[in-house]
């Protein structure tokens, strides 16, 4: 009897992995043309000044609607994209697309918004990436005060000497570098001197235990006063309740975002989170 449910058992996983793999293979198929079909789109979520509660900047994070599976989060495809090299193609496309939406923002007279866009390594890690970088910001004008790219620890801690540079080419080109969810990689402290770093984005699981967890709260503030020391700007991620946004603001944090302030949302409704912002600021 075991025996015959360790084969079902068996039997049962193997068909698991057999679907897991075909809606793999599907969704790679749909992947392939997402660009061309117009498919990916940004969503913006409003980071907020934290001693005047105005917006300053968003940071836009990528969605796939696909007419076949349906509205994507990016942990359910960039992972992928990551796996079969679309990913430079869809980085590609969303150095563009903030590009294109900071102009448009400009045209309609909304103002001059901060904007981050999230990079992968494998993105970043291409020959190509740099010239790539450089050819979008001379088509938008040449001088994107505006935009800031956000960088994983582990693409910066990677071993490859050229990262420096690397980085120097993109400040060059007047881009502002954030360092993604610090605290959750392996930081080496000295490499947060080392590089031309503009600012600092505590990770959400931090945040998350503020005020009430001794340790979230001791960690949060060793963050702040470091970043303060290294003339690091500092923005909160994750930040959901009254209470995390009140430490945050006794704690001198410069910048928050998280669901208390709103979700990542669609540039439409973005628009009227902003005049709504113009309103009572
Ligand atoms: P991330 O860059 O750390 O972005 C923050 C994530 O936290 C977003 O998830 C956002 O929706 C979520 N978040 C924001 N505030 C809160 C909050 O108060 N509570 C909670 N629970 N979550 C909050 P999202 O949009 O699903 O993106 C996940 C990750 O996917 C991003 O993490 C980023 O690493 C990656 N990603 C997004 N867009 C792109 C892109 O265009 N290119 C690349 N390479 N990666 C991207
Ligand atoms: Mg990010
Ligand atoms: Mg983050
Ligand atoms: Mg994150």
């Amino acid at each position: 009897h075991a025996k015959r449910t360790g084969k079902g058992q068996y039997r049962f996983f193997h068909e698991t992995m057999a679907i897991k793999a075909k809606k793999r293979l599907e969704m790679e198929t749909y992947m392939h043309n997402a660009v061309a079909n117009n498919e990916l789109c940004l969503y913006y979520q409003p980071v907020m000044e934290v001693a005047s509660g105005r917006l300053i900047g968003a940071e836009a994070l990528m969605r796939w609607e696909s007419p076949q599976l349906g509205f994507l989060p990016p942990n359910d495809f960039i992972p992928l994209a990551e796996d079969n090299g679309l990913i430079n193609q869809f980085g590609e496309w969303a150095i563009r697309e903030v590009c294109r939406q900071h102009k448009a923002w400009q045209q309609l007279g909304l103002g001059n918004l901060a904007i981050a866009v999230n990079l992968s390594s494998l993105q970043f890690n291409q020959a190509s990436f740099i010239p790539m970088v450089a050819g979008i910001i001379k088509e938008f004008g040449g001088n994107p005060t505006f935009l800031t790219f956000e960088l994983t620890e582990s693409m910066i801690m990677a071993d490859t000497d050229n990262i420096l540079e690397k980085l120097n080419n993109l400040k060059d080109l007047g881009i502002k570098l954030a360092l993604d969810d610090f605290g959750t990689g392996y930081s080496s402290l000295r490499y947060l001197n080392r590089f031309p770093l503009d600012t600092l984005k505590i990770d959400r699981s931090f945040v998350k235990g503020l005020p009430d967890n001794a340790d979230a709260a001791a960690i949060v503030s060793a963050i702040l006063a470091m970043a303060k020391a290294l003339n690091l700007d500092t923005i909160a991620e994750g930040v959901e309740t009254q209470q995390q946004k009140a430490f945050l603001q006794n704690t001198s944090c410069h910048a928050v975002q998280g669901f208390y302030f709103s979700k990542p949302i669609p540039v439409a409704e973005f628009h009227r989170y902003w005049e709504k912002q113009k309103a009572v600021s």
